[in-house]
């Protein structure tokens, strides 16, 4: 609001209140009726999205300072840096070997397979397929060896050619096209400057994003609820993979309009991957007063811990890709994303061992409770954090979210104390520093869940 707009403001607000004291404006009890009469309130200034990004990355998630940043610590090669152990856990990885080869398929079901022509669900080698492709192209992105920039094209054309389809007969596979979505896009991304792919053959791997992998993306981001549920009854992963999946391929293919679709629904949407309903309550001091980045519950803070730990690590990726393309979610409202990943480590942390506290603020929280969910079988009133056998999940981020918020940001290592005790529990492996706080399936499992993110933010943030 400008300040003539104030001003303004005050000049009518005191205009009215002279009018009511002045007329004669009696009650029936005799007492003068001081009360002011209401204000239309002034509509708000429509908020401008931007026209344009930074589209000059090497892609969406990672930026070209990340991968100097690491060059630089490679080349140095010592061997109690952390960065420089990450690295070489990373060159351990198995999806990271110039050998992998991609078996694509051509309808991916992730969901029930009933009626897919599949016989069952068969999402496994397009997450692991995905998750080398982005691994081998940044693995020629940090060492320059030709071997790994084939390898990563060869899996690009190998699923840009076979799959046609993304499906299920429920709603599932819409976690797929968020998780893998975003994967598969920045490895393409990746690569798309590497001579030995050819022109044509990038072309086609961009119209297979845009065709098999956005439009599902898009649905997603704008109806979350579909035809029978409530905009809130998919959790916030579901919509934040799929926001993620939209700045990947915004920057991919260079469109500011796919962009704006996830920064949109991010500030102002329905669904559950929106700021504010992602985190229902405003951010409340810590009781211990150790950080001074405020503490906020999540949607799934009272759901189980392995999901509220999820939406930290996307939401760590997701922020860092809007960030590169020049938005700041980090910062929204006053850093809440901050609140909320201060709050679930300070819950799941275990930097000695045990947890760092019994309890936690929590503001009762009703999940599809008169909703509009056309099945109404499953609402739940969370009273409490819940305190299930996933608490204290590890998952990657954590360097990402404390390098960003206390270096990149300038807050300091205050606003950022729990994140940076988590951080510090998943450096080291047996004691031994490893620098795999960010690795994938090397400690994460060999699960879905280890594919949900991208990881090894230890070794790409690490400032
Ligand atoms: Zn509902």
């Amino acid at each position: 609001m400008t300040m003539k707009k104030i001003f303004l403001m005050l000049g009518v607000a005191a205009f009215t209140l002279q009018l009511s004291t002045a007329c004669t404006d009696y009650l029936e009890d005799g007492k003068v009726n001081l009360e002011i009469p209401e204000q239309p309130e002034e509509p708000e200034e429509p908020f401008v999205y931007p026209t344009t990004y930074n589209f000059n990355n090497p892609c969406a998630l990672i930026a070209q300072e990340d991968i100097d940043r690491v060059k630089q610590k490679v080349a140095a090669a010592d061997a109690n840096d952390l960065v420089y152990a990450s690295w070489l856990n990373f060159c351990k990885s198995q999806f990271a070997q110039s050998s992998y080869k991609a078996s694509p398929v051509e309808i991916v079901v992730r969901g029930d397979a009933t009626g897919t022509g599949v016989a069952s669900e068969n999402y496994g080698s397009c997450m692991r397929d995905a998750a080398a492709a982005l691994q081998l192209a940044l693995r020629w992105h940090i060492s320059g060896e030709k071997a790994y920039a084939d390898a990563a094209i060869a899996i690009l054309n190998d699923w840009a050619r076979v799959c046609k389809k993304i499906t299920a007969n429920d709603r599932n596979f819409y976690l797929l096209a968020g998780f893998q979505g975003y994967t598969f896009a920045c490895a393409g991304d990746m690569m798309r400057n590497y001579e030995g792919w050819a022109a044509a053959d990038i072309e086609i791997f961009k119209q297979w994003m845009l065709t098999v992998w956005y439009p599902l993306n898009r649905e997603f981001t704008l109806n979350p609820g579909g035809t029978n549920d409530c905009a809130l009854h998919c959790w916030s992963n579901w919509q934040l993979c799929n926001m993620a999946s939209l700045l990947a391929i915004g920057h991919l293919t260079q469109n500011p309009e796919i962009v704006t679709l996830a920064y949109k629904n991010f500030r102002e949407g329905e669904g559950s991957g929106a700021l504010n309903h992602m985190i229902p309550y405003d951010p409340v001091e810590d009781p211990d007063h150790k950080t001074t980045g405020m503490l906020a519950q999540s949607m799934e803070s009272g759901r189980d811990q392995g999901h509220a730990t999820l939406v930290i690590s996307m939401n760590a990726e997701m922020c860092q890709m809007a960030w590169n393309l020049g938005i700041d979610f980090w910062g929204m409202e006053n850093n809440k994303v901050l609140a909320m990943c201060e709050y679930t480590a300070k819950w799941n942390a275990k930097p000695n061992g045990s947890f760092l506290t019994t309890t936690m603020p929590f503001t009762t929280y009703y999940y599809c409770i008169d909703c509009e969910c056309k099945n109404k079988n499953h609402g739940a009133t969370h009273t409490t954090v819940s305190n299930d056998e996933g608490r204290g999940t590890i998952r990657p981020g954590w360097d990402l979210i404390y390098n960003h918020y206390a270096k990149v940001k300038g807050l300091g290592d205050e606003a950022c104390y729990y994140s940076k005790l988590f951080a510090e529990q998943l450096r080291y492996t047996n004691g031994t520093l490893t620098g795999d706080g960010g690795a994938g399936d090397s400690r994460y499992g060999g699960n879905s869940s280890a594919f949900d993110q991208f990881g090894w933010g230890t070794m790409l943030y690490t400032r």
